[in-house]
């Protein structure tokens, strides 16, 4: 049995130290984990473990959130203005017709 090699070495190797790399991370492949840490912070590339980056986004969520309520609200509340208006337009329109049939 002949194993299939459809990358080439030069792909799987280790960016910090130069070794074959088994351990797939950022796009590149490490020897070990203390080789992809050495990379995240060469890189300013946050950690699983420890996410400073992934609490950042919540919060602007919750203040877009925030305003999508707003938003919603304002919506409701033209919606419902238009609603009256039209229904008086409509029953303006629909009385004369009423009383021709
Ligand atoms: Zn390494």
């Amino acid at each position: 049995m002949k194993k299939k090699q459809n990358s080439s070495p030069t792909d799987k190797i280790d960016p910090i130290c130069g070794m074959k790399g088994t351990i797939p991370a950022h796009g590149h492949y490490f020897c070990s984990t203390h080789c992809i840490k050495k990379y995240e912070e060469q890189h300013n590339l946050s950690s699983i473990e420890s996410c400073p980056a992934c609490t950042i986004p919540a919060k602007k969520w919750y203040k877009e959130r925030l305003y999508i309520i707003l938003i919603i609200l304002l919506i409701t509340l033209i919606i419902t203005l238009h609603l009256q208006s039209t229904l008086q337009y409509m029953t303006q329109i629909l009385t004369p017709l009423h009383i021709l049939f």
